[in-house]
């Protein structure tokens, strides 16, 4: 049989609705031999699996998701297997936890101009996360009726350019790549197939060394451009669910997109695993 990985999980460290622990349940159930948890700017959901108990059979691969701006345009950015203890690291998390709190508030100045009053709690939910961000949010905006579902609320008022948009920290994508190598982990460009042929090799040239390949929201024939394109270039292929919950309207439960696990167990970047 086959051992597949999901190289691409969320948890309620950022906008994830499942605990690092139900997510790797989650894993086990659906067949597969391993995660990695890539949260949105925070490893703490990574840090977490440190006390949890995991079969022996199965891989947790430590990760993040760096949001990143490169020539003022949103590219994410995998990082693998790097020093999640790293403490220039936590600094820097720190300070963009900071700045991505400060951001929601100013987005809620921002909605109360349309009489939307949301208090920060409010958007925190029962569990606040540690990297708070627009789909916390959306979510809070639907739940009090202002919007019927999550993309309503990103045309509105949260998507670039709308009602309520505030700017990110600018982290380069030149800056989190680097960075995931001097800790010692790989990098990966999430969901290339979102960007244009010219920002997909202008992070080619920054150094990045594989390609998330296989997501939810490729189409076949992005899939296999991107594909080609890996193997030309001569970079590590990745795939996974981008799994944030589960819902009627999506279909990336956990372990729907794969890759084969081996190569990331042979690396030796792995040791970490
Ligand atoms: P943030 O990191 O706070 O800027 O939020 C970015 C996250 O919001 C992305 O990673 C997605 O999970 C989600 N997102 C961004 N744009 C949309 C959209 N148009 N509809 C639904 N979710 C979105
Ligand atoms: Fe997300
Ligand atoms: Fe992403
Ligand atoms: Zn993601």
């Amino acid at each position: 049989m086959k051992k597949l990985i999901d190289m691409h999980v969320h948890t309620n460290a950022s906008d994830g609705v499942l605990s690092p622990e139900k997510a790797i349940q989650r894993g086990i159930e659906n067949g597969l031999s391993g995660i990695a948890i890539t949260d949105h700017d925070t490893v703490t959901g990574a840090l977490a699996i440190d006390h949890l108990t995991i079969p022996e059979h199965f891989t947790v691969i430590k990760g993040i998701e760096f949001s990143t701006m490169q020539n003022n345009k949103e590219v994410h950015i995998l990082g693998y297997n790097l020093d999640v203890y790293n403490e220039d690291l936590q600094v820097l998390l720190e300070k963009i936890q900071k700045f991505r709190s400060n951001r929601v508030l100013k987005i809620l100045e921002k909605l109360k101009r349309f009489n939307i009053i949301l208090d920060y709690k409010e958007v925190q939910g029962e569990e606040p996360p540690e990297s708070i961000g627009r789909p916390h949010v959306a979510k809070a905006l639907i739940k009090r009726g202002f919007v019927q579902d999550v993309s309503q609320a990103f045309d509105r008022y949260l998507a670039k350019g709308r009602l309520a948009y505030v700017e990110r920290y600018k982290l380069e994508t030149k800056e989190a790549i680097d960075l995931i190598k001097d800790l010692g982990g790989f990098s990966v460009l999430a969901h290339p197939g979102l960007l244009s042929e010219q920002d997909i090799y202008s992070v080619l040239e920054k150094g990045i060394e594989g390609i998330e390949v296989y997501h939810p929201k490729h189409s076949q024939f992005a899939t296999d451009i991107l594909y080609d394109l890996a193997k030309k270039q001569k970079l590590i292929v990745t795939g996974g669910s981008d799994f944030h919950s589960l819902s009627s309207t999506n279909n990336n439960d956990i372990g729907s997109y794969t890759v084969l696990i081996d190569p990331f167990l042979e690396s030796p970047l792995a040791s970490s695993i």
